[in-house]
């Protein structure tokens, strides 16, 4: 991985630590909001932090660009005389690389998250197959999207429960648009930050995935979902 942020620049062991399980009440427990990106492969923010540079990051630049070399290597090999099977057996293996340095990642969220109180990892309910290969070979698929976010999903949940964490999947719709202030919708612009359209909200501009990470810890409890909601809903 290309780079990791505490915020508080500690560094986390990866020793597993024993940790308190013996309570059973959403509001006695840590929810830790994990968003998804590719800048940001994972965003990890427990429910109490407000300074957005208090939340841990592990970044999905270095992954992206690997993804992009293979999917163009792989049209390179598609294109030669080697045959269908053998480019399989080659992306596999790189497949395997992939999801090495994405476990990485997954550990270095769930150190983070073992420093936490009774600690609950909360995600999108998003529940798409990771599938490499049709990725690579789909003429308009998109990086994020139809593979690396799909598998940073399924990888964090395995890893997850090797560290005995729980996982909590809460509804999807709008927790990237979502104020974590005041509920209200905003627009999450390309450049990674978060714009609130309440004119009577305190928050202006903001780290896009600090926001969604936050949103996604508090629809753990009860009651929490934005004021303004799809005509769908
Ligand atoms: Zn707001």
């Amino acid at each position: 991985m290309d780079g990791r942020n505490t915020g508080s620049g500690t560094v986390y062991s990866r020793k597993a630590r024993q940790r308190e399980t013996t309570t059973t009440q959403p509001s006695d427990r840590t929810a830790i909001g994990i968003d998804l990106g590719e800048h940001n492969l994972y965003t990890a923010c427990p429910v109490s932090v407000t300074n957005p540079t208090d939340a841990y990051t592990v970044r999905g630049t270095a992954l992206c660009t690997c993804l992009d070399e293979l999917r163009a290597q792989t049209a390179r090999l598609l294109g030669s005389e080697y045959d269908r099977d053998t480019i399989a057996a080659y992306v596999q293996q790189r497949r395997d690389e992939l999801v090495t340095d994405i476990d990485a990642a997954a550990r270095d969220i769930c150190e983070y998250a073992l420093t936490c109180k009774d600690p609950i990892l909360v995600t999108e309910d998003t529940h798409f197959e990771p599938d490499l290969w049709l990725w690579l070979t789909a003429p308009t698929a998109h990086c994020g999207s139809s593979w690396l976010l799909a598998a940073a999903h399924l990888r964090l949940r395995t890893i997850a429960a090797e560290y005995t964490l729980e996982v909590r999947t809460v509804p999807e719709a709008y927790s990237s648009q979502e104020c974590h202030a005041c509920g209200v919708l905003g627009n999450r612009h390309p450049n990674e930050t978060f714009w609130c359209s309440n004119v009577d909200c305190r928050i202006d501009h903001i780290d896009a995935d600090f926001n969604a990470a936050k949103v996604l810890a508090q629809r753990y409890y009860a009651g929490k979902r934005c004021a303004r909601r799809s005509p769908r809903s």
